[in-house]
């Protein structure tokens, strides 16, 4: 297998088996046309990047109902908030009339705070429905892919970038992104790219970031690498507790900022500690998926055969590695409960698992509640202080799998 960032031969390091699309929560009548693809992945010892083996259909993801909206949680609505006063405060104020761009604005959480400031700001984002809530709030969005070719016509259209924004963005073709970015930033200008990180997935055994549009889990070596290539380096670090462990990478062309404390550390704890560059922390990652799983099963059969009724709580993404991976469906869990409505009503991927909203006797059905997103855990323990109290228990896998 060819490594998508650099042409190398890629190692294989775990299958996960027959997958759907994560955020594909289907009605009844789609169950018998379901796509499935081999989620697996791979590790290249020359560029260090982490990534799927095989890639599903384009078609099958960014589609119309995507399901994934920022503002649907106030944990993320306020990380964005203070993103933009971040940018505004460190970033843009030296700068005359400013113009920031935003990769994958989604819904504009973060935009529509750069927007109420009258900051010359434009939204790139591909799926129509969010984009069209982003421009009712005052953001100034174009419905399209980020590529180096678009990059190039915004670049023309509206001048180049004093800092270009992605979070959370999932793209397929990262080289062509890192020569997009080189087109659209200006030559002092700043490019900030957050996202989950690798060290964090590795050392808490969340395999559950991996899914079809995660199609790389980057560390501090490979994002180096990538953008090594178009002539820009990283120069700062910051860390963030979203998504379970997130980085926020700040990168410029080479030699127009001075490389931070905070970049320089966190290299060689990456290097010395994590041992990200090394093949062999993968193959330990996967016998400890393996062992994951099997301890997870293990778990909610004992409970079952005690008869006991386990819901989910929230279904993000991440959920549906977890629920294809270790074959677990309504013999297991009577329902899910999310705060989406555009999943409510529908079923999980895979396994098709209802999925409803919360209503005041959601706590009433169940004995045990399986927290997916353990990413928000602390919020939601305080939001739900009388699951607790009335005798009821959470099920965590990630950081651990324990039963609190
Ligand atoms: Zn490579």
């Amino acid at each position: 297998m060819k490594c998508k960032i650099c042409d190398h031969t890629v190692t294989p390091i775990h299958s996960f088996g027959q997958m759907p699309i994560a955020n594909a929560f289907l009605t009844e009548d789609q169950f018998s046309n379901e796509y499935f693809f081999e989620l697996a992945v791979g590790f290249c010892e020359h560029c260090k990047t982490f990534q799927l083996l095989y890639l599903p259909d384009d078609r099958q993801l960014f589609h119309d109902h995507y399901s994934f909206q920022t503002s649907g949680s106030q944990v993320m609505t306020k990380h964005f908030e203070a993103m933009a006063q971040s940018y505004c405060e460190h970033w843009l104020k030296q700068k005359a009339n400013p113009f920031i761009v935003e990769i994958g604005s989604n819904d504009g959480s973060m935009l529509c705070h750069i927007a109420a400031r009258n900051i010359r700001h434009l939204g790139i984002e591909p799926s129509a429905n969010v984009a069209e809530i982003a421009m009712n709030r005052g953001v100034q969005t174009e419905v399209t892919l980020f590529n180096s070719t678009n990059a190039q016509a915004i670049a023309n259209q509206y001048g180049k970038a004093d800092l270009i924004s992605v979070a959370n963005v999932h793209f397929g073709n990262m080289n062509d992104v890192a020569l997009g970015i080189k087109y659209l930033l200006k030559q002092d200008g700043v490019f900030v790219f957050e996202d989950p990180y690798l060290g964090n997935v590795i050392t808490q055994i969340a395999y559950d970031q991996i899914y079809d549009e995660h199609r790389y889990l980057f560390s501090f070596n490979s994002i180096k690498f990538i953008f090594k290539q178009v002539g820009m380096e990283l120069f700062h670090i910051e860390t963030y507790p979203t998504y379970g462990g997130s980085i926020r990478y700040f990168i410029g062309f080479k030699g127009q900022h001075p490389i931070e404390q905070s970049a320089l550390q966190f290299e060689a704890k990456e290097n010395n500690e994590l041992k990200l560059n090394h093949l062999e922390t993968y193959l330990n990652f996967a016998k400890q998926c393996e062992q994951h799983k099997a301890h997870t099963i293990r778990l909610l059969g004992d409970l079952k055969a005690q008869h006991k009724r386990i819901v989910g709580y929230g279904a993000p993404a991440k959920s549906t590695t977890v629920l294809n991976y270790c074959g677990i469906g309504t013999e297991t869990i009577d329902c899910i409960y999310d705060s989406a409505p555009l999943k409510q009503g529908r079923f999980s991927p895979g396994k098709h698992v209802s999925v409803r909203a919360f209503d005041n006797n959601w706590a009433k059905e169940a004995d045990y509640a399986l927290l997916f997103i353990w990413n928000y855990a602390q919020a939601i323990f305080e939001k739900e202080h009388q699951f607790k109290q009335a005798g009821k228990h959470w099920i965590m896998l990630v950081p651990e799998i324990k039963v609190l």
